[in-house]
């Protein structure tokens, strides 16, 4: 298994070749794709049991990116997991691409078609009463955005899963404090997050979302038997990029090039300054 060092500069690497790729195209999610990096990176290098050469398995676990706009992280992440050559990115957003702004199962490792949020939890939420029919014992997570948690679909998921005892399901909730249009405070509040999710039913953890450790630990095995988990993930977006953190046009947005040297130049000296051994 790859050290807590060494996805630390996987991290760094998935954030470069994000903003590689999104300027690259000329278009991109940017601040959320930067935001989840680290839950990614967590999922796909320890926590998952899939593979390109399991991807047909019904054993296997299931990822299904809600928030999918976010989709240029996940494509790095997938890429980097051998489920396609990097340089494929190279006609993301182009015409006829399948490597369009949001996930489908044409590219693949993507499980499901999303970005039309409020979809991910109640398809993983089926998924697991699925596997639980079944008696199987893969896992399902799903990523949401904190934003998106304004659709009401994902509270009828949310009850559901609590009701049918999804303690196979996992809902991490990438917690950047920021959607579209503003300060989710100030388009609709979704806090208390946790005691929500609890009076739901659910067992809840709030984290770090870019702390290495700290998502390891809440993501290894389920929090609470017989009940589905939800992991609120403190995150920033933008993260790893001085000017675009905690900026909110930076939801989407492409940097000039300056902007673009500036942020790879961060980037370069963050991983310069991990240790040689990583
Ligand atoms: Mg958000």
């Amino acid at each position: 298994m790859l050290s807590d060092q060494q996805l630390a500069r996987k991290s760094l690497e998935y954030r470069r070749d994000t903003l590689r790729w999104i300027k690259h195209s000329g278009a991109g999610h940017t601040g959320g794709s930067l935001s989840c990096t680290d839950i990614l990176n967590v999922l796909y290098n320890r926590i998952l049991r899939v593979s390109p050469q399991s991807f047909s398995s019904p054993t296997r676990d299931r990822y299904i990116q809600s928030k999918g706009h976010s989709v240029e992280s996940l494509f790095v992440v997938l890429a980097d997991q051998g489920f396609y050559q990097q340089e494929e990115l190279a006609s993301l957003c182009r015409y006829e691409s399948h490597f369009v702004g949001h996930p489908t199962k044409k590219i693949p490792g993507v499980e499901q078609n999303t970005g039309a949020l409020g979809h991910g939890l109640p398809i993983s939420a089926g998924i697991a009463i699925g596997g639980k029919l079944d008696n199987a014992d893969f896992r399902v997570f799903t990523l949401l955005g904190d934003g998106e948690l304004a659709e009401g679909s994902n509270w009828e998921a949310a009850m559901a899963a609590a009701h049918y005892k999804l303690d196979n399901l996992t809902a991490i909730v990438d917690c950047n404090t920021l959607q579209i249009t503003g300060h989710t405070a100030n388009v609709m509040n979704n806090e208390p997050l946790a005691e929500k999710f609890q009076a739901f039913g659910w067992a809840v953890r709030s984290i770090d979302g870019h702390d290495i450790r700290e998502l390891t630990a809440a993501l290894s095995t389920p929090l609470e038997t017989g009940k589905p988990s939800a992991i609120i993930a403190r995150t920033v977006k933008g993260k790893g990029v001085s000017f675009m953190e905690n900026v909110g046009k930076w939801h989407h947005g492409v940097p000039s090039d300056e902007e673009y040297a500036q942020a790879l130049s961060e980037l370069n000296s963050a991983l310069k300054a991990l240790p040689e051994t990583c």
